[in-house]
């Protein structure tokens, strides 16, 4: 079956056409420049943006197909967690688009979506799998046992997520936003044994009660006062190792907890998404730590990391290959919904 995903829960745009686990096409829009002046997005700005761009990335992605409207056979769209003006015009065209066709509409939960990416590069995900999820808004343990109906938390972070922190910390050495991709390009010049930033949530008493958590804002103030202590004594901010000396701490902390996750639950696959796993740095690290604990690990292309209409075309393509009963009509826009929830109602 032909599945078209849409994508609209921050400042992108993406529609796509996937058959099985193939894309056919993706189209993505972003309006991530116009909120860079205010250093991070504006919910009205984001909305606006996406009603405009619907229409645009709909044609286009059909375009680049070669299929028309009629020949899909499913419409699936991010129910939440995100924006609630932002989801809502991805939910609006959805719905309308299932009416229209009179075809089945499935509500996904853009993170299981992030997840469920990798299907488009590694084929069908090996179940069950821990899944580790980083993204701007979000830092989980996951325990997938069926990507399209049981998936479980088995941690979230107690503060910031660890693309937050990224942001957070670009802003405090004036890189531009979003701070993640140039924290990682400028940290390629530093020394990540320069400084000793603390890894939260690794302490003995904390693994009693945190094994799974996250928690980066201890690690992002320490970062702020670090950078302070060398205003305050005249010395020049050593940008590029204080990047690596950060981007180090965190993604120390990620790679440990997932692998940690593995063996307790004695599973050998680990899967990575979300747009955090653009990082160079995460890739390598967490590539080097599974080859030695024994667990093959899954991480798809940069390009279907971060926001698009594919990974929701592929998890709306999983739920129609595995017979899940499609979404009603009224499915909400949920902003605040749970990461173990994989389908809307
Ligand atoms: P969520 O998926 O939780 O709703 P989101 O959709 O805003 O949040 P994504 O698009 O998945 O988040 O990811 C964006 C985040 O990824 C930003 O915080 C950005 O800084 C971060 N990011 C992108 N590339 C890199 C990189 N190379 N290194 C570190 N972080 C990165
Ligand atoms: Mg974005
Ligand atoms: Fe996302």
């Amino acid at each position: 079956p032909l599945v078209l995903g849409i994508e609209s829960s921050c400042d992108e745009t993406g529609i796509a056409l996937v058959r099985g686990n193939t894309l056919l096409a993706d189209a993505v829009a972003s309006s991530v420049d116009e909120h860079a002046r205010f250093g991070g997005v504006v919910p009205e700005v984001a909305s606006r943006a996406h009603l405009e761009a619907v229409v645009p990335m709909l044609t286009r992605a059909c375009a680049e197909a070669g299929h028309a409207l009629r020949d899909i056979d499913a419409v699936a769209v991010t129910s939440g967690p995100g924006l609630a003006g932002a989801l809502m015009v991805g939910v609006s065209a959805a719905k309308a688009l299932s009416w229209a066709l009179d075809k089945p509409l499935y509500g996904v939960n853009h993170l299981a979506a992030h997840v469920c990416a990798d299907v488009l590069d590694h084929g069908p995900l090996p179940e069950p799998t821990v899944a580790l999820l980083v993204s701007g808004g979000h830092t989980n343990l996951l325990l997938v046992r069926d990507i399209a109906v049981e998936v479980h938390e088995l941690g979230g972070t107690v503060d910031d997520a660890a693309g937050e922190a990224f942001d957070k910390v670009a802003r405090v050495l004036n890189l531009p936003y979003p701070g993640g991709p140039h924290i990682d390009r400028v940290a390629a010049e530093g020394d990540p044994r320069a400084i000793r930033f603390p890894r939260g949530l690794t302490a003995g008493k904390d693994m009693e009660r945190h094994r799974f958590d996250f928690s980066f804002s201890g690690l992002k103030t320490s970062v702020v006062r670090w950078v302070e202590a060398c205003e305050r004594d005249g010395r020049p901010v050593p940008v590029a190792d204080v990047a690596a000396s950060f981007r180090e701490a965190v993604v120390d902390v990620l790679t440990r907890k997932a692998i940690d996750a593995c063996k307790v639950h004695g599973i050998n696959d680990l899967q990575i998404g979300g747009g955090v796993t653009a990082n160079t740095r995460l890739r390598a690290l967490a590539e080097e730590r599974c080859a030695q604990a024994g667990i093959s690990l899954r991480v798809p292309q940069i390009r279907l990391c971060t926001d698009n209409g594919a990974m929701v075309a592929a998890l709306g393509s999983q739920m129609v290959q595995r017979g899940v009963s499609p979404s009603s009509l009224d499915l909400p826009a949920d902003s605040s919904m749970p990461v173990s929830q994989v389908r809307a109602g």
